[in-house]
């Protein structure tokens, strides 16, 4: 599976997510968005207070390779588990990935199948 395959399952498919999964996704979100910011200690105390960052040694363990192994890890486990359900919207013409699973235009040869 290539990453963009990935970010597609995940970000569309996320209530497929696993309790942990979720938590690991949320905490790799709040890394980003607490990068370069100003008063970054007091966001990140109030990120933790809401569990937005985790301390869960079961979550954190899934974040233990880079961002895109878990990408790519949670979206294979995704698809194995729920095969019949996730939508791979592939461009009829070109095949490769549209941007979104109700997209009706591809973004690569501009094929439109409205
Ligand atoms: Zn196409």
């Amino acid at each position: 599976m290539d990453l963009e395959t990935a970010n597609y399952i995940v970000t569309y498919y996320r209530s497929m997510l696993s309790e942990k999964e979720d938590a690991a996704l949320r905490h790799l979100q709040s890394i980003e968005k607490l990068e370069g910011i100003e008063n970054r200690d007091k966001f990140e105390k109030a990120f933790r207070e809401s569990n937005w960052l985790s301390n869960d040694p079961n979550v954190l363990n899934l974040l233990n390779g880079s961002k895109n192994d878990f990408i790519l890890n949670t979206a294979k486990r995704i698809l194995k588990d729920n095969q019949e359900k996730v939508l791979l919207n592939n461009c009829p013409n070109c095949g490769k990935l549209a941007r979104t699973p109700q997209a009706k235009q591809c973004r690569f040869c501009g094929n439109d199948w409205h």
